[in-house]
């Protein structure tokens, strides 16, 4: 017997902010045989998933899809639209946004990373003003790109992107916004053309519910013009041909056949639950847990009642308690996965993720093995949060089974 063939009874809580657990529905669609990925049936699956896609992204423009995580999509992000040593404006919300500047930088680009001072700025959204601030002293627009994070998976903060845009056009400049909501996308809301965003990046396992390995940019028309003189090296990426192609329904490679059904469900599950309805569960669990973790006396990571994210919750542990043995244990004699402390906030907290396939129970489980695990961990707990959520979750108004209006 192998080691790894380790099956416990009941379910497995993976309740860390992506991957998310994927729904039976999904599961099944992707079981489906994989086909000539140049036959006739696959043109239809895929004019069906591009079509699809747009409309979560909020877009008219093309979205591709590639067979890569998100990071490949971060990456076709700065490749297609800009070139060796541009200036690029970027801002520190936590780990993530962290992480495409250091991309970013190995792309031989030239980020300046804008942010509010040590661990206050991974309680806080991006800061319009200081943006706007920035863009008004490039007079000679030598920032060609303005690229934030919406939902950072490593605090558990939205930011705004409505008034990024609003900086942006404020200053008067020319610059490129490029946003990430790799985590964000179908469980907050998010508007591609509205927002005026010119690239967005996207992935599969985290609001859509699928299991990693594609991931998505949607591009505006200036994106797609920048394309045409953007000088980084490039070719698995490129724009081009992949929308091209995709006009009837075909990639220029092999697609990642098996997860493009699987998305095919997705959609079907996310508009045919309603996309507002989707994002008003989001917002109920994570108002749920929130109550849960004051009642335990516990901070929570975002500071910005304005800000909290829908998708994920991060807790905050009393100094001395070392966030990674409470997962630990919670692992161990729960069976449910917590997200880790990521890069200044390791050890300090954990995050749970209260995002895609998640219900009142669900979520009720999870809580009280997080508040088990605190208690087992010897962390002061100041009471239980179980009241909390649950007067919440009987109370507050209810989408559950409803359909979006047509
Ligand atoms: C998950 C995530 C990423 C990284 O995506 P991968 O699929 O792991 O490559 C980047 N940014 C954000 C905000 C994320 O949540």
């Amino acid at each position: 017997m192998l080691k790894l063939d380790f099956h416990p009874a009941g379910r497995h809580f993976l309740q860390i902010p992506g991957p998310s657990p994927v729904p039976d529905r999904i599961l099944r669609a992707m079981s489906y045989p994989t086909i000539d990925h140049r036959g006739p049936e696959f043109g239809e699956l895929g004019l069906e998933v591009l079509e699809g896609i747009k409309k979560i992204f909020k877009t008219q423009h093309p979205v591709v899809i590639y067979p890569a995580s998100g990071t490949g999509a971060w990456e076709a992000a700065l490749s297609n639209t800009l070139s060796p040593g541009d200036q690029v404006l970027m801002f520190e919300t936590g780990h993530f946004a962290t992480l495409w500047k250091k991309m970013a930088e190995k792309l031989g680009l030239r980020p300046e990373f804008l942010g509010l001072p040590g661990i206050e700025g991974w309680r806080r959204g991006v800061q319009p003003q200081m943006i706007e601030e920035r863009l008004r002293a490039d007079a000679q627009h030598a920032l060609k790109a303005v690229c934030v994070v919406h939902n950072e998976t490593s605090t558990g903060v939205t930011s705004d992107i409505a008034a990024v845009r609003r900086a942006i056009d404020a200053a008067g400049h020319p610059a490129l916004l490029l946003v990430d909501t790799i985590s964000g996308l179908a469980c907050a809301d998010y508007r591609h053309d509205e927002w005026g965003v010119d690239v967005t990046v996207s992935g599969s396992q985290k609001g859509l519910m699928l299991p990693p390995g594609i991931s998505f940019n949607a591009i505006s028309p200036k994106a797609m013009a920048a394309n045409q003189h953007a000088k980084l090296p490039r070719s698995f990426w490129d724009w081009p041909e992949i929308v091209e192609m995709n006009k009837a329904g075909y990639w220029p490679y092999t697609p990642n056949t098996n997860l493009l059904y699987g998305l095919h469900e997705a959609i079907e599950m996310i508009l045919g639950e309603g996309l507002d309805n989707v994002f008003a569960r989001h917002e109920r669990l994570a108002e749920a847990t929130r109550r849960a973790v004051r009642a335990w006396g516990l901070d929570i990571q975002c500071a910005d009642p304005a800000v909290y994210s829908p998708v994920l919750t991060g807790v905050m542990m009393p100094e001395g308690v070392d966030a990674d043995a409470v997962r630990k244990l919670i692992y161990e004699r729960f069976d449910m996965s917590l997200g880790t402390g990521l890069g200044k906030m390791k050890g300090r907290m954990f995050r749970i993720g209260h995002l895609g396939d998640c219900n009142d129970l669900t979520l009720l489980a999870t809580l009280a093995g997080c508040e088990m695990g605190l208690r087992l961990a010897g962390v002061p707990v100041r009471e239980s949060g179980m009241p909390a959520a649950m007067e919440w979750l009987s109370q507050a108004p209810n989408t559950r089974g409803l359909k979006a209006v047509a």
